[in-house]
C-alpha cells in the first residue's frame, strides 16, 4: 500500500506523539510508584515501631502493677532478710509464685534487700543474677523520687531485663528492691513473627545502645548499630514519638525507625531495607519498561516505516511527473511529425489513433478516424490482408507503394510501413504512410520526357529501339509477321526554306497525327529524327503493311496546312517497309531493309510506299 506524503507525514507526527507520551506515562508511573512504595514503607516501619513499643511498654506495666501490689503485701524484714524461718520464708515464696503466674512475660520474682543482696525468690531455680551494680542501687537508694529501676541480667542460658521497683519501709526509709526477671526469650517471641522482609530487622537497645534483644537483618547485610545521637534526642524529649531516619548500607536504603519505650530506658528500632520494599517496584518496573520499550519499538518501527512509504510516494510522485513530461512531449512529437501514423489494434483492427499529418492525409477528423478499420484506408483491402500477413511473417514492412483511399474516396499512391508492437496483452498495429501522389506523377512526367519525342509527341528513339526489340525477340519466338514503315516527308527542307522552320514544324506534328490515327493502338509509332519516322505493327504481313503505308501516305498527300495568310501547303512523304525474317536477330536489320526500300521510293518519284522484297535488285 502507498500512502499519500501528507498521510504519511500525520501518521509519522501521531507516532512520535505517542512514543513520547508512552516515555511520560512510563516516567510518571515508575516514579509515582516509587513514591508510593517509599511512603508506604515508612508508614510501615513507623507503625511497626509503634505497636511494639506499645506491646512493650503493656508488657513492663502488667510486671509492675504486680510488683505494686506485691510490695503491700510484703514487710521490710521479709525484703531485708533471707531467713525467717522456713514456714515463713515457704509462705513468702508461694506469695511470690502466685505473683509469677500472673506475669507470663516473668520468669521469676525477686525480693533484694537493701544491701543489694537477694533475700527471696519465687522459683529458685533459672535467672542467675548479676549483682547490681552498686552505682545504680545507690542512685534509687539516694533518691527517694526514683520508683523504678531497669538492669540488664546476663543467665547462663539467655539474657533478660530485671525490673525492679524501689521498697520503702513504713517509716519511708528504703527497704530494699522488688523485682522481676524478663528474659530475652519473652521479647524474643515478640519480635519473632513480624513480617519485616529479608533484609529488615528490629532490635531492643537500652539507652547506651547495647542490644538487649534483635532480630538481625539477612545474612550478608551490614548489621545495624544504634546511633547514639539519635537514642540521645529521644531520651531528651526533643521528639514526641518516633523518629524515623534514612540510611545507607549495601547499596540499599534502610528506612530505620527509632521509638522509645514509653516510661522505660528502652527503645525500639525498626528496619526496612529497600531490597524488601522495593522488590515487587522494581519487578514491577521491569515489566513496564519491557513492555514501554516494546511499544517504543513499535511507534519507531512506524515512524520509520510511513518514512520510507512517504519517501516512495515523493518518489513515484516525481517519477510520474518525469514520465508525464516525457509522455507528453513523446505526444507532441508524434503529433507533429510529418509522417501520417495510424494506430490499430489487433485482431479487429479497428483505429485507436491518427496523428495529425494521418488526419490531413485521409481528409478526415482525429476522432473519427477512431470507429474505422486500417482497411478502411486502402483502396483495394486485399493489399492490407497481404501486409497483415507480411508484417506476421516477418519483422515488418518497409516502403511499400500501395494505392490507398482518401475519406472522400478519392484515391492516392502512398508509400507505407508497417509493424506490429505488444503492449501488455495487446499487439498494436503501427502504420507509417507517406503520400507519394506527387512523386508518382514526377516519375510518369520524367519517365514520358525520357521516352517521348517533344515535338510530335511520339515515342522517341532510343525508347522505339528498347520496345521495338523486345517485340521483335517475342515475334521470332512465336514465328509471328512482323512489319516495320520507316517514313520521310520530301522536299522537306523546301517547306523549311518557303515558310520558316514553324511551318516545317507543322507539317512534322501532322504526320504524327495521320500515322496515330492510320495504324492501330498496338502499333509503335515513333519520330526517329527530323522528319523521319518509322512505325513498327506486330502480327502484320507485308501485304497489310503496304495497305498500311497506302493509308497513311494518301492521308499525308490529302492534308493541306493553311497559314495565316491563307497560303496552303501541301507536301507528301515516301514509306519504306521490311518485314522481319528468319534471320533477323536485331530491329537495325529491318531498318536497314526498309531504309533501303525507302531509298528506292525516293529515286522513284517519291510520294510512294516501297516493299523491300518488291524491289527488284535490292543491294
Ligand atoms: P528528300 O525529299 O530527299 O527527303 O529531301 P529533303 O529536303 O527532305 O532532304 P533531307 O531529308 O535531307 O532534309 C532534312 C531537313 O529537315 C534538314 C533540316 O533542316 C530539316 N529538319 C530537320 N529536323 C527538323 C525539324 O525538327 N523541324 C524543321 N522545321 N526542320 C527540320
Ligand atoms: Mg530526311
Ligand atoms: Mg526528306
Amino acid at each position: 500500500m502507498i500512502w499519500s506524503a501528507r498521510q504519511s507525514t500525520t501518521i509519522t507526527v501521531f507516532a512520535m506523539l505517542f512514543g513520547l507520551g508512552m516515555i511520560s506515562i512510563l516516567g510518571y508511573q515508575v516514579s509515582s510508584s516509587y513514591q508510593a512504595e517509599v511512603a508506604q514503607a515508612r508508614a510501615r516501619t513507623d507503625n511497626l515501631s509503634q505497636i511494639l513499643e506499645a506491646q512493650m511498654r503493656s508488657a513492663l506495666r502488667e510486671v509492675d502493677l504486680v510488683l505494686r501490689d506485691l510490695e503491700d503485701r510484703i514487710t521490710p524484714e521479709e525484703v531485708a532478710s533471707e531467713s525467717l524461718g522456713e514456714a515463713h520464708n515457704k509462705t513468702l515464696q508461694s506469695l511470690l509464685l502466685d505473683k509469677l503466674t500472673l506475669v507470663r512475660q516473668a520468669d521469676n520474682i525477686l525480693l533484694i534487700g537493701p544491701d543489694g543482696v537477694l533475700s527471696h525468690r519465687a522459683l529458685d531455680i533459672g535467672t542467675a543474677m548479676q549483682p547490681f551494680d552498686r552505682a545504680y542501687l545507690d542512685q534509687v537508694r539516694d533518691d527517694p523520687y526514683r520508683e523504678r529501676l531497669y538492669a540488664r541480667t546476663a543467665g547462663k542460658t539467655q539474657d533478660g531485663l530485671l525490673l525492679a521497683r524501689r521498697y520503702e519501709t513504713p517509716q519511708g526509709a528504703f527497704g530494699g528492691l522488688v523485682a522481676a526477671s524478663v528474659p530475652s526469650a519473652y521479647f524474643n517471641q515478640v519480635l519473632e513473627n513480624l513480617d519485616l522482609g529479608r533484609h529488615g530487622f528490629v532490635m531492643l537497645v537500652d539507652e547506651g545502645g547495647s542490644v538487649i534483644t534483635q532480630r538481625a537483618s539477612g545474612k550478608g547485610d551490614e548489621p545495624f548499630k544504634a546511633e547514639a545521637d539519635v537514642l540521645q534526642q529521644l531520651k531528651s524529649g526533643a521528639l514526641s514519638g518516633g523518629l524515623t531516619v534514612i540510611r545507607h548500607a549495601n547499596g540499599a536504603t534502610r528506612l530505620v525507625s527509632y521509638r522509645q519505650i514509653t516510661g522505660s530506658p528502652f527503645f525500639i528500632i525498626v528496619g526496612m531495607s529497600s531490597l524488601d520494599y522495593l522488590a515487587t517496584w522494581r519487578d514491577n518496573t521491569l515489566y513496564y519498561l519491557t513492555g514501554g520499550s516494546l511499544l517504543l519499538a513499535m511507534a519507531l518501527m512506524m515512524i520509520y516505516f510511513f518514512w520510507r512509504s512517504h519517501r516512495l510516494a515523493r518518489n513515484l510522485q516525481q517519477k510520474e511527473s518525469r514520465l508525464n513530461v516525457s509522455e507528453s512531449r513523446f505526444r507532441q512529437m508524434i503529433e507533429t511529425i510529418p509522417v501520417a501514423l495510424v494506430l490499430a489494434r489487433l485482431p479487429e483492427c479497428f483505429i485507436t489513433y491518427i496523428n495529425q499529418q494521418a488526419a490531413r492525409t485521409f481528409d478526415i477528423p482525429q476522432a473519427g478516424a477512431l470507429s474505422l478499420r486500417a482497411a478502411d484506408f486502402y483502396l483495394n483491402s486485399e493489399d492490407f490482408r497481404e501486409q497483415l500477413q507480411a508484417v506476421g511473417q516477418a519483422q515488418g514492412i518497409r516502403n511499400i507503394e500501395v494505392r490507398m483511399r482518401r475519406w472522400s474516396g478519392e484515391s492516392f499512391w502512398a508509400s507505407l510501413s508497417m509493424s506490429s508492437v505488444a503492449v501488455g496483452e495487446e499487439i498494436t498495429l503501427m502504420i507509417g504512410i507517406s503520400d507519394i501522389t506527387e512523386r508518382k506523377r514526377l516519375e510518369g512526367e520524367l519517365k514520358r520526357r525520357a521516352t517521348t519525342d517533344g515535338l510530335s509527341g511520339l515515342t522517341n528513339r532510343a525508347y522505339f529501339m528498347e520496345v521495338a526489340n523486345q517485340e521483335l525477340a517475342r515475334a521470332s519466338r512465336y514465328k509471328r509477321p512482323l512489319a516495320l514503315l520507316m517514313l520521310d516527308i520530301d522536299h522537306f527542307k523546301r517547306i523549311n526554306d518557303s515558310y520558316g522552320h514553324d511551318v516545317g514544324d507543322m507539317a512534322i506534328k501532322a504526320v504524327a497525327k495521320v500515322l496515330g490515327g492510320a495504324l492501330r493502338d498496338v502499333d509503335i509509332v515513333a519520330r526517329m529524327g527530323g522528319e523521319e519516322f518509322t512505325a513498327l505493327l506486330p502480327e502484320t504481313s507485308p501485304e497489310l503493311a503496304q495497305a498500311a503505308a497506302e493509308r497513311v501516305r494518301t492521308q499525308i498527300e490529302a492534308h493541306r496546312i493553311v497559314l495565316g495568310d491563307g497560303t496552303v501547303v501541301q507536301f507528301t512523304g515516301s514509306i519504306g517497309i521490311s518485314a522481319l525474317r528468319p534471320e533477323d536477330q536485331l530491329i537495325d536489320d529491318l531498318l536497314k531493309r526498309a531504309d533501303v526500300a525507302l531509298y528506292h521510293a525516293k529515286h522513284h518519284g517519291r510520294n510512294q510506299a516501297v516493299v523491300y522484297d518488291a524491289i527488284p535488285h535490292p543491294s
